[in-house]
């Protein structure tokens, strides 16, 4: 039971956060209601012990903290990671494509997007637009068409005989989405994508948007997460990764008070390598460091007596297609959270850190089940915020995260019972008095 409503609420979050700055704004406003205290990176901060706060990074990014009692030189941070992004397909600066009489986008792929499942889905926009209002004031607000605005057909198999055995998909011309058609007379003419956004502003109660200057705009599926199977034991939805590990970290972190010092850091841009003020990459982290523990010697005591969970999902090992992983590392839906090894460091799991994660659930008398994944020895595994984390900062972490399928589709699948699972080794780390080796 605490389960299905630990599921409900996460489902909840993914389907209200079509982007990284919707999930950053409702992963804000969960926090303010547990009542932690927003803090501007442009200011001075006088942070408390016992205090609970966060900060946003240009609406996208978001570091939650609690400041705990107890020194945090001696007893290091206890750190989630996980990100905000996921692929899709965003709209060109320039978009507009009038072809046959219907009004199309023009898009890029964001990430690495498996583009198969885009087809035929009932899509709406949604993001950050940039514009000047009647008092020639510069704003940024949130943009959600939410009602289904496009659709990218597919080619019928008439047309394409061998489209089940050879369809490629070239993202430049096979994957403009339709949004209209034009009629003789159509006052939409000329095709100006700003003058639709302005339209959408004004109707989402922004009533002066004087002329549009920018956007960063994703499609989106509109499809509702769901619960789904003969037993209801799977959930499915766009952004499961990673925003279940975002808002089942935001969960455990914003219903508790901890002793010790805590924080949760969900970063956009991982899913195209992290590399910008707001990603993995950049200061935010450090920011935050040098903030909670100004004192250069202090803090590095502080770093190495710290551990990160790098929380992102992991492939379950398909039904269809078992001969893709190792068979000793095939993580099974529903069967717990998995640690994440390469021996190559695309994963910052290290032999001392997962004995210490399983050790902590031990001692903790916690009865959770872990799965672990190493990738086929002829293949490449992906990588994720872990590794750059540890390495910029020298802070020792693990990759964990629970299994699902289809990864980076339109729709991912994972196991109800894992959210549970997850929300469970969270609390636990938060709580666990020594982190340090
Ligand atoms: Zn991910």
């Amino acid at each position: 039971m605490i389960n299905d409503a630990l599921v409900t609420r996460l489902l909840e979050g993914i389907g209200e956060s079509p982007t990284p700055y919707h999930a950053a704004g409702n992963m804000a406003k969960l926090f303010r209601l547990a009542g932690f205290v927003e803090l501007d990176e442009q200011h001075r901060w006088q942070l408390l012990p016992g205090g609970r706060y966060f900060t946003l990074r240009s609406g996208s990014s978001i570091v939650a903290f609690t400041v705990g009692k107890s020194d945090i030189a001696q007893n290091g941070i206890r750190l989630v990671g996980a990100h905000t992004d996921s692929p899709c397909l965003k709209v060109k600066p320039k978009p507009e494509i009038g072809r046959l009489g219907y009004a199309q986008l023009g898009i890029e792929v964001y990430g690495g997007a498996l583009l198969n499942p885009w087809f035929d889905r009932d899509l709406s926009l949604a993001g950050r637009v940039s514009y000047v209002d009647n008092q020639k004031q510069l704003k940024h607000v949130l943009i959600d068409f939410e009602r289904a605005i496009a659709v990218i057909p597919s080619l019928a198999i008439h047309l394409d005989r061998e489209a089940n055995k050879s369809r490629s998909v070239n993202a430049q011309t096979d994957m403009n989405p339709v949004l209209w058609q034009f009629s003789d007379g159509d006052p939409k003419l000329p095709f100006d994508f700003r003058q639709t956004l302005a339209a959408q502003l004004l109707a989402q109660g922004y009533d002066s948007v004087a002329e549009v200057l920018d956007f960063n705009l994703s499609f989106y599926d509109t499809q509702a997460p769901a619960r789904i199977g003969m037993d209801s034991s799977f959930i499915t939805s766009a952004r499961l990764d990673n925003l279940l590990s975002c808002f089942v970290g935001a969960f455990a972190m914003a219903g508790h008070n901890f002793d010790h010092t805590t924080a949760l850091i969900c970063h956009d841009h991982e899913e195209v390598g992290s590399r910008s003020d707001i990603g993995a990459q950049g200061t935010m982290m450090q920011d935050l460091l040098e903030r909670l523990v100004p004192d250069s010697q202090s803090r590095q005591l502080a770093v190495r007596r710290s551990l990160m969970l790098s929380v992102d999902n992991a492939h379950g090992i398909h039904p269809n297609y078992p001969n893709r992983h190792d068979s000793q590392h095939g993580p099974r839906l529903n069967q717990g959270p998995v640690l994440k090894y390469d021996a190559n460091q695309s994963y910052a799991t290290s032999s001392d850190s997962a004995a210490f994660l399983k050790h902590m659930l031990s001692s903790q008398n916690i009865d959770l089940p872990l799965q672990s994944y190493v990738t086929r020895a002829d293949t490449r595994c992906g990588s994720t915020i872990g590794p750059i984390t540890a390495s910029n900062l020298g802070i020792r972490a693990i990759d964990i995260g629970v299994p699902t399928f289809g990864m980076h589709s339109i729709r991912e699948t994972a196991g109800a019972q894992d959210v549970g699972y997850l929300y469970k080794l969270i609390q636990a780390f938060y709580q666990c008095t020594n982190v340090a080796l």
